[in-house]
């Protein structure tokens, strides 16, 4: 396939930035499973929801039919200071790895959060503040997801309370002030300000804490103050459809030089920026009108879709969230330590999850010195400092690249970058000197997170 002439840099015009978010559950035939309230194990209504999200997010969640929902125009404006972000023709990266393939990345990492997730946390942040609430709680890991909540509170004024892992707290003071800087609170999790925290602390003393448990104090906190909701940065129907401008914009700007991707890369941590990236495109292969190989890189420290199981379970360690159907390891699975902190949940995105399971993309799981190689060439070529979660995919694409330098195939990869490392130097630090390791769960390993999945009869 010939390539025409296309610019180092793919940029829209300021009008391109989509008006709506695209839906790719209307295109599904095979719904994604809804969530289940723990207690009954009926399906969670609007009512059951709206105690914890905000009314307008509970009715994007539960939205399976409406393809396109339109951006409010606040949102729109707010995109503006970031977007569209640039699509960049990797010729540098190419040249390096002798590849025939083409090569194209969509960078995320170009706003002061350093990655995609600002393109949900403003509109969850909008949505509370439209509906009159005074704030919002969640919980972080890495301090990618606090960071761009705490930007996007600021923006609106509305009070933002993070909890962020322990082990992140401690080894990421700068991510830390980053969010203090824009107004949040932040709490070391676990933590003695929640009741399911202080049952944490006694039960595993000197724990630092993990992203399920987390959650579980961001829940309770939000239920147990008046005018305060919940935000999650990954994995909920809605925000793979806020993340849906990535796949979008990268669709316009495509289209613009005639470019058709053969493959489409993300890393998939709890799926946010893979279903955002691919869901335009997953719509027209679900619609019958293309045909893309899409693949999911996840860390082989936490497989959730290359050896976990599809099966209602938790989103969270302390058992308050409702039940999701998705591929998990377990929700009390603990990764062992990984820097690609953004990759470490038990579970993943129930949308992605049936994609996958129906067989519409493939999953591999990548070793993170292999991955921090990737990152290194990716650098020195093509000049970004990638965050350990982005290089995933960059090892992904480099190893899609060196199939097509052995079969001769120019296929064109179009991989999602999702954001900067400069706070993951410590991991730099690691893999510089050698000491980086490799873990990889044995059967024995996952077969315990296994054993804390649900029993429950459907
Ligand atoms: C959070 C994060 C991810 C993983 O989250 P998804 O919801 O799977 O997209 C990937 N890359 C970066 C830079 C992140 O901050």
């Amino acid at each position: 396939m010939s390539i025409p002439n296309t610019p180092y840099k793919i940029y829209l015009e300021e009008n391109e930035i989509p008006k709506f978010w695209y839906n790719v559950r209307a295109d599904m035939k095979t719904k994604p499973a809804p969530l289940l309230n723990p207690g009954t194990l009926k399906p969670m209504t609007a009512e059951d929801l709206a105690p914890v999200f905000c009314e307008e997010l509970v009715a994007q969640e539960l939205n399976d039919t409406d393809r396109e929902i339109p951006i409010p125009q606040e949102i729109q404006d707010f995109y503006k200071m970031y977007r569209p972000s640039p699509l960049t023709h990797a010729v540098f990266l190419e040249k390096a790895l002798d590849t025939p393939a083409h090569i194209y990345y969509k960078f995320e990492g170009n706003n002061t959060s350093g990655s995609h997730k600002l393109n949900s946390a403003i509109a969850q942040a909008y949505y509370a503040k439209k509906q009159g609430l005074k704030g919002v709680t969640t919980e972080t890991g890495a301090g990618q997801w606090g960071t761009a909540l705490s930007m996007a509170c600021a923006f609106f004024g509305l009070d933002c309370r993070v909890y962020m892992v322990k082990v992140s707290y401690e080894q990421k003071p700068f991510r830390r002030e980053v969010m203090r800087t824009y107004g949040a609170a932040v709490t070391p999790s676990p933590s003695d300000t929640t009741e399911i925290g202080r049952k944490i602390l006694a039960e595993h003393p000197g724990t630092t804490g993990s992203l399920g448990c987390a959650i579980s104090e961001a829940v309770e906190a939000a239920v147990s103050n008046e005018g305060y909701r919940y935000v999650l940065g990954s994995v909920l129907n809605q925000v793979l459809l806020h993340q849906s401008v990535i796949g979008l914009e990268t669709q316009a700007a495509l289209k613009k030089y005639g470019i058709k991707p053969d493959v489409i890369i993300g890393c998939a941590g709890g799926g946010s920026n893979l279903g955002g990236l691919i869901s335009p495109f997953m719509g027209e292969k679900l619609r019958g009108e293309a045909d893309y190989d899409i693949i999911a890189v996840e860390p082989a420290s936490c497989p959730s879709l290359t050896r976990g199981r599809f099966v209602y379970d938790f989103c969270d360690t302390g058992m308050v969230t409702p039940l999701a159907k998705m591929y998990t390891l377990g929700h009390d699975f603990i990764p062992s330590a990984n820097h690609a902190g953004g990759l470490r949940y038990h579970g993943m995105s129930p949308i992605l999850s049936q994609l996958y399971h129906d067989g519409y993309m493939r999953a591999v799981s990548v070793e993170q010195t292999s991955v921090f190689k990737a990152a290194e060439m990716f650098a020195r070529t093509e000049g970004i400092l990638p965050a350990p979660e982005s290089s995933h995919a960059i090892r992904a694409a480099i190893d899609e690249a060196l199939k097509c330098r052995e079969t001769g195939e120019e296929k064109t990869i179009v991989f999602g970058l999702t954001g900067t490392g400069y706070f993951d130097m410590v991991a730099y630090e690691q893999f510089n000197n050698g000491t980086m390791r490799d873990y990889i769960p044995t059967d024995a390993d996952l077969e315990k997170g296994f054993a804390s999945i649900p029993k429950i009869d459907l």
